[in-house]
C-alpha cells in the first residue's frame, strides 16, 4: 500500500520532465550573477508580474526576511494577521533580522481589512510608539486554510499604504494556487505590492527555491541583503532550472490539485465524526472532529491505511493536496474516510 503523505504540499519530488530539466541545465556562478538559468528564472517571474527585478532564495523564509529588512529599520513595527507565516513560522526573524516587531491583527482565516489595518497604524508623530512602516498580507493564507484576498480589500490596503507612506509586502508563498483559483492575472499584483515573494516548492512542486519580486528602488539592495542571511548561491542553476520548467508545466495543473481538495471537504462534511469543515478554495482543508478526543484515534486510523495529515493543534486537523496526489490515491483516501469509525 503505497503511502498517501497529505501533510503538505512541500513533500513533492521532482516529475521525469523535471530531473531532465535540472540535468541539462546551462550554470553559472550565481554569485557573480554569471549562471544563466537563474537569470533567466529571475527575469521570467519578473515580467510576469511586471516588475523590475526579480531575486531566486533558497526558502520563502529567506525571501520574506529580506523583504522585511528592505522595508524597515530596526524598532519599527510591521502589521499582519495573527496567523501569518512570517511572525509564527519564520523562527521568529523579524525582530532577529530587522530588529522589528509586529502588530498582530485579528482577521478572518488570514486575511485582514484595511480597516484593521487603519486602526493598527500608530501615529508617526507619538514618538513612544514604534513607527509603523510595513503591511505584510498572505495570499493564499497557510494557517487560514488556503483562502484567497478579494482584490478589491487589496487596492484599499494599496491606498491606505500610499496615504501612510507604508510598504506592502506580499508573502505568496501559494500565490500561484490564488491566481489559479480566482483566475487573476499576475501583473495586478505586481501594480498593487511593492515586494512579492513567491514559492517554487510547494504546489510547483520543485525540491528547493523562491523568488523575491519588486522594482529597482527596494530591490537594489535585496542581493546584498541575501548574502548576509547566507544565501548567495554558486551553481544554483540546476535548481532554478526546476523552477523554469514549473512554471511551463505546473501552474494550470493546480486547477486539479483544487478539485481533489474541495472533494475532500465535501467528503468529510458528510462524516458524522466531522465537526467542521473551512471552506475550501484552493488546495488546502482544514477541519475539525466533533470530540477533540477523537483526535489520536482519527489520525491512528488513517496511519493504519499508510496516510499522513498536518494535526496544528486547537482540534485544528490540514490536509494539502499537490502534484504527487494521484487519482488512484484520491479515491483511495475518500474511501477510507467514509470508512473511519470513531
Ligand atoms: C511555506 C511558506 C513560506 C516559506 O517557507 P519555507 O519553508 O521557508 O520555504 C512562507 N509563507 C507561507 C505562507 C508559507 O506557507
Amino acid at each position: 500500500m503505497k503511502e498517501i503523505d497529505l501533510r503538505s504540499d512541500t513533500v513533492t519530488r521532482p516529475t521525469k520532465g523535471m530531473l531532465q530539466a535540472i540535468m541539462g541545465a546551462e550554470v553559472g556562478d550565481d554569485v557573480y550573477k554569471e549562471d544563466p538559468t537563474v537569470n533567466e528564472l529571475e527575469q521570467k517571474l519578473a515580467r510576469m508580474f511586471g516588475k523590475d527585478e526579480a531575486l531566486f532564495f533558497p526558502t520563502g523564509s529567506m525571501a520574506n526576511q529580506a523583504a522585511i529588512k528592505l522595508h524597515t529599520q530596526p524598532a519599527e513595527q510591521l502589521i499582519c494577521d495573527k496567523w501569518a507565516h512570517v511572525y509564527n513560522y519564520e523562527g521568529g526573524g523579524v525582530s532577529f533580522n530587522s530588529g522589528v516587531s509586529c502588530k498582530l491583527v485579528d482577521g478572518d482565516r488570514g486575511m485582514i481589512t484595511c480597516e484593521q489595518v487603519e486602526e493598527s497604524i500608530n501615529p508617526p508623530d507619538f514618538y513612544h510608539s514604534p513607527l509603523t512602516s510595513l503591511v505584510c498580507l498572505e495570499n493564499t493564507t497557510n494557517k487560514g486554510g488556503g483562502a484567497c484576498y478579494d482584490m478589491n480589500e487589496v487596492k484599499k490596503i494599496r491606498k491606505l499604504c500610499n496615504k501612510h507612506g507604508l510598504g506592502l509586502h506580499l508573502d505568496g508563498a501559494r500565490l500561484f494556487n490564488a491566481l489559479v483559483a480566482k483566475n487573476e492575472d499576475p501583473k495586478d499584483y505586481g501594480k498593487l505590492f511593492d515586494t512579492i515573494s513567491v514559492c517554487l516548492s510547494k504546489g510547483l512542486g520543485t525540491p528547493m527555491g523562491s523568488v523575491l519580486i519588486g522594482n529597482k528602488d527596494l530591490m537594489q539592495n535585496a542581493i546584498r541583503v541575501r548574502k548576509v542571511l547566507g544565501g548567495g548561491m554558486r551553481q544554483i542553476g540546476f535548481m532554478a532550472a526546476a523552477g523554469v520548467y514549473a512554471l511551463d508545466n505546473h501552474v494550470e495543473r493546480l486547477s486539479i490539485d483544487h478539485k481533489r481538495a474541495s472533494e475532500i471537504g465535501e467528503t468529510l462534511a458528510d462524516q458524522a465524526y466531522v465537526e467542521e469543515v473551512e471552506p475550501v478554495e484552493t488546495n488546502i482543508i482544514i477541519f475539525y472532529l466533533k470530540k477533540a478526543s477523537d483526535e489520536a484515534g482519527f489520525m491512528k486510523q488513517l496511519e493504519k491505511n499508510n496516510i499522513r495529515i498536518s494535526n496544528m493543534g486547537q482540534g485544528k486537523l490540514r490536509i494539502v493536496t499537490h502534484l504527487d496526489y494521484s487519482e488512484e490515491m484520491h479515491q483511495r483516501f475518500l474511501d477510507v474516510l467514509d470508512n473511519i469509525k470513531l
